[in-house]
């Protein structure tokens, strides 16, 4: 489905039916695949034609969800996996290498942060982080010979930085490396990283696009646009043949807009198996035919609790980048000029037991390590993901005890705001 408007894209992309068949996207929930002849499976198992035999490589309903985040994005290609982290992983380790260097936003998810900064460490992969308020100098200066990717997260979790697209694109091309986004927060409702020059998306599925809680997954989508051969010696599991293939090089046999992810499903999702399974797809896709209608509900509230908050005497300070008085307010206009995403953090003046007291007295609000569930969820990191740490410790680290990240969800924001102000009355009773 093309030339339609987004909103079409999230309802109908991916998947048209043929006469007489299901209108909505089957659940093909079947491992395996039937064919007449072993000449007819042995055309796929090389490669030189498309079809199903085994769903730990492809599924049809996995494909259609796929496709339509594909759409949604304005990519080539696109792949779901079993959750963000594996998304992330197969993004970076498609075209990352034991020995290879990768420069990468700091304020992203703490489990990206630890599958690059540990586990990918581990594997022989070295990673430099730079704060999102970088200058080009500054930037620059992480890159080595052996860098082969640049990472950031449009919105981050939970700092709710906005990473500058076209400055990270720009420093990433001038060195022959693509940059890869994730869009998790945003979503290609309120950003298209690849329109802002970014070459590989990804998301975890989990959050909005799901957006009801209910299937942990993940995607991947390629812009298609960046040409691998021109930097062959840079990326030679694309540009030189993969003997495990019959010697098919993957950037010739399926150019620019297809290498990427067909690389990544015949060798990654063969060996390490990260699939989502076709229920899930399914569910996933649900969320999708409302994501443009919910996302709107959700900036819509997380502006007005955020305005709320920022107005309160008990809280010191909100981030937010819907906020005039925010300092990724300019970059949001820019990249967001429709809406952010619903959580918003902020800090209470009495820090661990008002954080503590506030919490005890949300009602609406349930205290989950979760965010952008259709239901308002609520963390206090000191009390909870972070609870090993001292409030000193926790200061450094930019999560200071007092600090709330609220995700708001698609209830009436008056009844969101009427139970975070009784909670906030609560702090001076305790
Ligand atoms: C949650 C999250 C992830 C990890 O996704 P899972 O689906 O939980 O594996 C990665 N990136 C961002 C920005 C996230 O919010």
């Amino acid at each position: 489905m093309q030339n339609v408007h987004i909103g079409t894209q999230c309802v109908q992309g991916g998947y048209t039916p043929g006469n007489g068949e299901p209108r909505q996207i089957p659940i093909v929930q079947s491992t395996t695949f039937k064919y007449d002849t072993s000449e007819d499976m042995a055309k796929l198992f090389d490669l030189e034609a498309s079809g199903y035999f085994y769903t730990r490589l492809q599924n049809p309903t996995n494909d259609y969800v796929a496709a339509k985040i594909a759409a949604l994005e304005g990519g080539t290609a696109g792949m779901l996996t079993s959750s963000g982290q594996a998304a992330n992983f197969f993004a970076l380790f498609n075209i990352v290498n034991a020995g290879d260097h990768i420069v990468a936003s700091s304020t992203i998810y703490g489990g990206t942060f630890n599958l690059i900064a540990v586990t990918m460490r581990k594997m022989g992969i070295e990673a430099t982080f730079v704060p999102p308020t970088c200058t080009d100098e500054e930037l620059d200066a992480a890159f080595r010979p052996n860098t082969k990717a640049v990472f950031g997260e449009t919105i981050a979790n939970p700092a709710l930085t906005v990473l500058d697209i076209e400055q990270f694109a720009r420093a990433a091309h001038a060195h022959g490396v693509p940059l890869i986004v994730d869009n998790t927060f945003a979503t290609p409702v309120n950003c298209r990283p690849i329109e802002w020059g970014a070459d590989i998306v990804t998301h975890s599925t989990t959050k909005y696009m799901d957006g009801h809680g209910v299937a942990v997954g993940g995607a991947i989508v390629d812009g298609g646009r960046f040409d691998w051969m021109a930097h062959a010696d840079k990326f030679p599991g694309l540009t030189t043949p993969d003997e495990s293939y019959h010697g098919i090089t993957y950037a010739e046999k399926f150019g620019m807009g297809g290498a990427f992810i067909t690389k990544c499903t015949s060798q990654l999702m063969r060996d390490f198996g990260s699939i989502q399974s076709p229920q899930h797809a399914f569910y996933l896709n649900l969320g999708l035919e409302s994501l443009h209608v919910r996302m709107k509900r959700h900036c819509d509230n997380g502006q007005a609790v955020a305005e709320f908050l920022a107005k309160h005497p008990a809280v010191s300070q909100v981030h937010y980048c819907g906020l005039a008085s925010d300092p990724y307010h300019a970059r949001a206009e820019k990249y967001l000029p429709n809406g952010s995403c619903g959580v918003v953090s902020f800090e209470l003046k009495g820090g661990r037991e008002a954080a503590s007291a506030f919490m005890k007295g949300l009602r609406i609000a349930a205290i989950e390590t979760h965010v952008a569930d259709a239901r308002t969820c609520c963390l206090n990191p000191a009390t909870s993901t972070h609870r090993q740490m001292t409030d000193e410790q926790l200061a450094a680290a930019g999560v200071p005890a007092g600090l709330i990240r609220i995700s708001c969800g698609l209830e009436d924001s008056e009844d969101l705001i009427a139970d975070i102000a009784q909670a906030l009355e609560r702090i001076n009773e305790e």
